[in-house]
């Protein structure tokens, strides 16, 4: 971290900062040029207030020239984390396809989708039990009984599956559940990042609303920190003034996290378009992107879905759909 010192600033008030940072268990290398005081904060600077250090009246400017982020670092950890799910893995060059309901509606339901979806070459089933709605009066999602179907359909059709967690309390219920999901909504529920840190479960861990890839990585280090490694990133669309598409799926988020950190990154489309005819292109964009993955809703009759109808794709749409990411893969290669 670099710190600026307004043009003026005594010697006395800059030794009583270094003096200030140095009791902060950080060496400080001073430069004196011309015009001003640079002081180079050496050592452990994630822990430095640079909201208190840049209100400081002699302080200019301050800068981090490394990232906060520590163990979700590249820089730290130059290969690509690969993430086993069951069969499959994700990262690496491992491609994993999501794909399954917004939410488990009934036992008829889940299986059929994951047995669609799995013929299509889906290798990881998604399924929401506890569902983060926007209205209270809206379908909140079957919760345990949801679990329990999700269960069901992994063992029937032998895929892992993917669900999310809202309250920590439910916890036990996640046992068997092979990838716990932190939805958008709670992206930066610390205690809860805090708590699946203590889990050896992978977690999927969803961008935020309205959050910056430098904050979705500071929320994969509060799980890290905890000792659990196993963090799968997910950009599923940002807020942004346009209104034409649910959110604004940010696809150089993609290369900026490959960039900064070796955890893998898989797409969201649906939740970034909120339109189905929107998603398969979108998917595609992403696998050409560099991708570690793509999760996509899929619904067996769309138009009666309880959560998500609009942006849910029916199986043969899929189907078509894994062609096409397909294309993109080989043409890759
Ligand atoms: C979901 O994946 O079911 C979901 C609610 O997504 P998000 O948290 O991205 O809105
Ligand atoms: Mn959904």
């Amino acid at each position: 971290m670099i710190a600026i010192l307004k043009h003026g600033t005594t010697p006395q008030q800059t030794a009583h900062l270094v003096a200030w940072l140095k009791h902060q268990n950080l060496d400080v290398h001073i430069s004196e040029g011309a015009e001003v005081t640079v002081l180079g904060l050496i050592g452990d600077t994630s822990r430095v207030d640079m909201e208190l250090l840049s209100s400081l009246e002699i302080v200019e400017s301050v800068k981090r020239v490394s990232e906060p982020f520590k163990q979700a670092n590249r820089k730290f950890h130059p290969k690509d984390t690969i993430i086993q799910v069951g069969d499959a893995r994700i990262g690496g060059g491992y491609f994993a396809m999501i794909a399954g309901p917004c939410s488990v509606e009934s036992e008829e339901q889940i299986i059929e989708v994951a047995r669609a979806v799995k013929e299509s070459g889906a290798n990881i089933l998604r399924g929401g039990a506890f569902k983060p709605r926007t209205s209270p009066y809206a379908f909140q999602g079957m919760k345990d009984a949801g679990i329990k179907l999700l269960l069901e359909a992994k063992r029937e059709v032998g895929l892992p599956i993917v669900t999310e967690i809202m309250n920590i309390s439910t916890l036990d219920l996640f046992a068997d559940v092979d990838v716990i999901q932190v939805g958008a909504r709670n992206m930066q529920n610390f205690d809860l990042l805090k708590e699946l840190g203590k889990t050896n479960k992978p977690i999927l861990l969803k961008r935020g609303l309205a959050n910056t890839l430098q904050e979705l990585l500071m929320s994969a280090e509060y799980i890290m920190s905890e000792g659990n490694e196993n963090v799968i990133l997910c950009e599923r669309g940002i807020r942004t003034f346009e209104t034409a598409t649910r959110n604004t799926l940010d696809l150089s988020a993609v290369s900026v996290l490959h960039e900064l950190s070796h955890l893998p990154v898989v797409v969201d489309p649906s939740h970034a378009t909120g339109k189905a005819r929107l998603v398969p292109p979108m998917a595609c964009a992403a696998a050409a992107a560099g991708a570690d993955g793509i999760m996509v809703e899929v619904h067996n009759n769309p138009s009666c879905a309880l959560c998500d109808g609009a942006q849910s794709l029916t199986p043969p749409q899929f189907d078509e759909l894994c062609h096409r990411v397909r294309k993109i893969q080989e043409a890759l290669q």
